[in-house]
């Protein structure tokens, strides 16, 4: 067995800890092990507004509840700005200064862009830095008019343009927070993570991170995407689910129940028994991940 797989779980402490998250820190883990791997925790609270500490503190206890534990150090975004400082200027020509606000950006959208996603329309490209340099600016990136193509463990081979998928996009906002982009692929690189497992809801977002890994030089890792879990109107489960936070969970179900429920929605069980992650070990396979989002009633 190979020892350098190296997995992770990366929640961002903007809330409790809810059933998708658990399901994402269980298929990360359960793969890195599987194949004898390391488990990584990084706490994504680079932005200082919607960050909280105490969420933090909460969500390692309810893995350590759950049965997930991590390999080393916790590693916290918000005392890495240096690092991601470094590869930002790494990046050079590539990047420039953008003083456009939202509803400028939004007032510029095509109107077959208006399905929820925000292209940059590139108005920035062109400023000479002097144009700018009165005021605090976000960095963006510039991208290529070129496919993308990657192949997802569960939903198989994906060709992104970023030029239409999102167009030149933000690596340090003009508040100085870095974007989750630039971080997450510096972190994943400097911690040699080998495998990227988390939600279908980033699943384009590789897109943008194969790019970076690129133009950084960096070893790109593999990539898993889950579907989400979902209630019964079809909804996302969110952090504002009171009822899926992990924390009122824990006073109606043991561990193994809810590791045991959600083994079973994500298709890698029969029946829903209780069942711990070190018991899933023995049969956990990509195979078996359903691709549909799953309806949970754990409730
Ligand atoms: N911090 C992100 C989140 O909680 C996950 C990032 C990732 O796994 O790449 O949604």
């Amino acid at each position: 067995m190979s020892s350098c797989v190296v997995g992770r779980f990366a929640p961002s402490p903007t809330g409790a800890m809810h059933a998708g998250n658990v399901l994402a820190a269980l298929l990360s883990w359960l793969s890195a092990k599987q194949q004898g791997g390391l488990w990584l925790l990084r706490i994504e609270d680079l932005d200082p507004q919607r960050s909280h500490r105490e969420y933090a503190d909460q969500l390692m206890r309810d893995l350590e509840w759950l049965g997930l534990p991590w390999d080393g150090e916790v590693l916290y975004q918000s005392q890495r700005t240096a690092i991601y400082e470094h590869y930002l200027h790494q990046l050079g020509d590539l990047t420039y200064a953008c003083t456009c606000t939202r509803n400028e950006i939004l007032a510029a959208q095509a109107p077959h862009e208006s399905d929820g996603r925000v292209v940059y329309p590139g108005t920035c490209r062109g400023k000479t830095l002097s144009a700018v340099s009165s005021q605090r600016t976000a960095i963006r990136l510039m991208v290529p008019d070129e496919v993308i193509m990657y192949e997802d463990r569960v939903y198989g081979h994906q060709a992104v343009n970023l030029a239409t998928h999102c167009g030149d996009f933000i690596l340090c906002r003009s508040d100085g927070v870095f974007a989750y982009q630039l971080a997450v692929v510096v972190d994943d690189a400097l911690s040699g993570v080998t495998e990227v497992v988390r939600g279908r809801d980033l699943l384009l977002s590789a897109a943008q991170q194969i790019y970076l890994y690129r133009k950084l030089g960096l070893p790109e890792p593999t990539y898993s995407h889950h579907p989400l879990l979902i209630n019964e109107q079809g909804q996302r489960l969110c952090k504002r689910d009171k009822a899926m936070a992990i924390s009122e969970m824990r006073t109606l179900y043991t561990a193994p129940q809810i590791i045991g429920m959600l083994a079973h929605a994500i298709g890698l069980t029969a029946t829903n028994e209780p069942a711990t992650p070190e018991q899933l070990l023995r049969d956990f396979t990509w195979e078996k991940i359903l691709r549909e989002d799953r309806v949970v009633h754990l409730l």
